[in-house]
């Protein structure tokens, strides 16, 4: 197994040492080279706008885009969730996503006094203790395609619907908080399991 991260912005090292936790290393994608046999590619967090540009400027949004494209599966947090989505509410016109789950995603679309909190979520395929979930300006799904199986959602308030929280599109795993900010390693458990079963 070869996890590669993104490492051009955001929690890397926190990343890294939950995989790691798992005995999985992994290497720190930089360059359309670090793609090279990867069997999977987190994309944490950070600010979708920034690293959009950054994708950019290091020549990897056209060789991400091919390898995403080809099946390369990937795990996205918060901004890389919103990086991997098909539509994007709030973003700059400029700034780039893969496409590569049917999610509607609206960037800092919890209200102000929630846009960043902690607490936990109920995810029943990884079981029935809570996940501890760190939200940071985090995006809101607003809508989320037939393909898409939600795993987690969170209590719409006032009346609104459940919102999505964990998402998955195939090999295509996404969060819209930070779980390698806690200590619980299902979620990275799962995204292993997912590249083996793809791997078969
Ligand atoms: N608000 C950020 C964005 O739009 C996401 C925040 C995060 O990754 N913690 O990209």
């Amino acid at each position: 197994m070869s996890i590669g991260v993104l490492a051009l912005q955001g929690g890397v090292r926190e990343h890294a040492s939950a995989f790691a936790d798992l005995g999985e290393p992994v290497t720190e994608v930089r360059r359309p080279d670090d793609l090279d046999g990867l069997t999977g590619l987190v994309v944490p967090g950070g600010e979708s706008t920034t690293l959009s540009l950054l994708l950019g400027s290091a020549g990897l949004a056209g060789p991400l885009a091919e390898a995403l494209d080809a099946g390369l599966p990937a795990f996205g947090t918060c901004a890389g969730m919103i990086l991997l989505a098909t539509t994007v509410l709030d973003g700059r016109d400029d700034q780039l996503n893969f496409g590569v789950i049917d999610l509607t995603i609206r960037r800092n679309g919890y209200g102000r006094q929630v846009a960043s909190f902690e607490g936990t979520v109920d995810v029943p395929v990884l079981g029935d203790e809570p996940l501890p979930a760190v939200f940071i300006r985090a995006p809101v799904v607003e809508a989320a395609g037939p393909g898409v199986e939600v795993l987690a959602t969170l209590p719409g308030e006032g009346g609104a619907p459940d919102r999505p929280v964990v998402c998955r599109q195939g090999t295509v795993l996404v969060a819209s908080f930070h779980p390698e900010l806690t200590a619980d390693r299902r979620l990275q458990r799962l995204f292993v399991e997912m590249m083996k079963e793809e791997r078969r």
